[in-house]
């Protein structure tokens, strides 16, 4: 019963896929199927939607509506993504006709959301390890009209950063598997607080921990990369503020997290304080249920391009 109230806490979100279409076609588009734009939804409502005020090309639909029958989802006009985590392609912001690597892609929500964010130009290199997973990024990608995603079936961290063909990346997303923690519906928390199974889940989180912080410190390897977003649908610190500190400490000062005023400042819920060690939780960034999402993790490095002024 706890864990329905949760998930009505959690909008409809629905990202128009501005490959097909444009943002006011979509609003006509649901007025026309009979909803009503208001200012703020209720929860109750059946036929009401609001403009998200975070992120661009975002509606925010009360938590039952089901658009799986709607046209535009079956197009790919629309895709139904959770607000938290259209904030990891919207921080990493990536200029259109820049060059991109989205190492953990599938099933591809926020690859498809880097292509619209890039207007369907320059070049995504989108890498999925897991067969079954890379053939639903595949029609993903195809389905939302993406013509700037080569997709590879590849396990990013075998990529060797000084290929020449990645010699132009700037932007890097990298969403890796996490333990899911802040997914609300999982059900795991359940699992995961039984006292029995405490050191199971320390050893589960040391291990992704250890695959995380790795991706991290695999990506600033890029030569030419200035930016880079990590993110996980985790809650816990080990997967998320402790990865952070931990690849800026290896990067010894190359890289460093992109400010709170360059990475959604309006968003209020920030990083955690008290496990930050160091790492200014202000620049971080956290979801919550309590904020209409599931639970989720942002953080935005950039390189520190003036060795001599850096900050510490
Ligand atoms: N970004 C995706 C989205 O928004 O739709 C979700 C990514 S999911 C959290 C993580 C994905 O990374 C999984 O599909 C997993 O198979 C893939 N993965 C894990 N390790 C990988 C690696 N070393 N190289 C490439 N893909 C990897």
């Amino acid at each position: 019963a706890q864990e329905d109230e949760r998930q009505a806490q959690i909008s409809r979100y629905v990202r128009v896929n501005t490959n097909k279409w444009s943002f006011s076609e979509a609003v006509s588009h649901f007025i026309a199927q009979g909803y009503v734009r208001v200012q703020c939804i209720s929860p109750t409502s059946e036929k009401e939607f609001h403009i998200d005020e975070h992120i661009q090309n975002l509606l925010v639909f009360p938590s039952k509506t089901s658009l799986l029958a709607d046209a535009a989802y079956g197009g790919g006009m629309v895709i139904l993504q959770d607000k938290a985590s259209c904030f990891s392609a919207a921080i990493l912001a990536p200029p259109p006709d820049s060059v991109v690597i989205d190492a953990t892609a599938a099933p591809g929500n926020k690859t498809t959301h880097l292509s619209a964010l890039m207007k369907n130009t320059g070049q995504i290199i989108a890498f999925e390890k897991d067969k079954k997973r890379f053939a639903t990024l595949e029609k993903m990608v195809s389905k939302a009209g993406c013509k700037n995603v080569e997709t590879n079936c590849q396990d990013f961290l075998q990529t060797q950063p000084s290929d020449p063909i990645f010699s132009q990346v700037t932007h890097i997303l990298l969403d890796p598997s996490c333990s899911g923690s802040g997914i609300v519906g999982r059900l795991d928390h359940l699992v995961e607080n039984r006292e029995d199974d405490g050191s199971k889940k320390e050893d589960r989180l040391r291990k992704l921990s250890t695959f995380q912080r790795q991706i991290i410190e695999h990506a600033m390897q890029f030569p030419s990369v200035v930016k880079i977003v990590y993110s996980t649908c985790s809650t816990h610190p080990e997967e998320n503020e402790d990865v952070v500190r931990d690849a800026l400490t290896a990067s010894s000062g190359r890289f460093e997290l992109v400010p709170r005023s360059e990475a959604l400042p309006t968003w209020s819920r920030r990083g955690l304080d008290s496990k930050s060690r160091g790492v200014d939780a202000q620049s971080l960034i956290r979801c919550s249920p309590e904020d209409g999402t599931n639970g989720f993790f942002v953080a935005c490095f950039r390189r520190v391009h003036n060795r001599g002024k850096r900050k510490n």
